[in-house]
């Protein structure tokens, strides 16, 4: 049988030469489609509609005060994705999550586990700052949770970060605290959630106890991603 695109047999030495080209290049080519490209929707297209869906939104009443939509960044084939309540000021003012003080932080955080902030994928449950930096609202954050869960469907990560009280009570639906939750594994659709402290609480914080808190929750995500 000769496949598509292969060479038509000719004489038996040209053929060898050419099949051996020909296989070498069709095992790079499937190589390549396992490592970068595998079967299935492409995350990155996904996360491009979903955004488009959100437009210019003004579902809910924290449009009113922002400068920047703040959607989420990161790799759309993200193994790890960590989640945080919402914009602060400078991440309302660039339109990127966690690029404070806090931000900083997360990025120390994320080094700490071996990985780069361009490896990971990070995002909010409210996409616009609430005024003073409250915690969002139960009002904005079922207006807005809707496309976190769309993001987290389309990059489908193997484990995820919540970062504080109202990202993990907004994923495990639940009221108990973060002090109770964080350092043992949950689940939001099939997916292990690890709580564990926002980056701000531990600035504010800065114990050893909680640094190692932190730091025991982190090492436990990289272990189960890297199952
Ligand atoms: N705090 C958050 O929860 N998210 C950010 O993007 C910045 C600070």
């Amino acid at each position: 049988m000769n496949p598509p695109g292969a060479p038509k047999p000719s004489n038996a030495r040209r053929d060898l030469a050419e099949w051996v080209a020909y296989l070498g290049e069709i095992g790079v080519r499937e190589l390549r489609h396992e490592l970068d490209d595998p079967p299935g929707p492409d995350p990155a297209a996904l996360l491009a509609e979903i955004r488009a869906d959100l437009g210019e939104c003004t579902r809910c009443k924290l449009h009113a005060g922002r400068t920047k939509i703040v959607f989420g960044v990161g790799n759309p084939r993200a193994k790890l994705m960590l989640v945080g309540e919402g914009p602060g000021a400078d991440e309302d003012l660039k339109g990127e999550p966690f690029v404070g003080r806090a931000g900083k932080k997360l990025d120390e955080m994320i080094r700490a586990i071996g990985l780069e902030r361009a490896q990971v994928y990070i995002a909010n449950v409210v996409k616009c700052r609430p005024p003073n930096n409250r915690d969002p609202e139960p009002d904005e954050i079922g207006t807005c949770s809707p496309f976190l869960a769309r993001q987290i469907e389309a990059i489908r990560p193997k484990v995820i970060v919540t970062l504080g009280s109202p990202a993990t009570r907004t994923l495990l639906e639940t009221r108990v605290g973060i002090t109770q939750l964080r350092g043992t594994w949950h689940s939001y659709r099939g997916i292990p959630v690890m709580p564990t402290y926002h980056p701000a609480y531990l600035l504010r914080q800065y114990t050893t106890e909680n640094r190692r808190k932190v730091f025991e929750d982190l090492k436990a995500a990289r272990a189960r991603m890297d199952d």
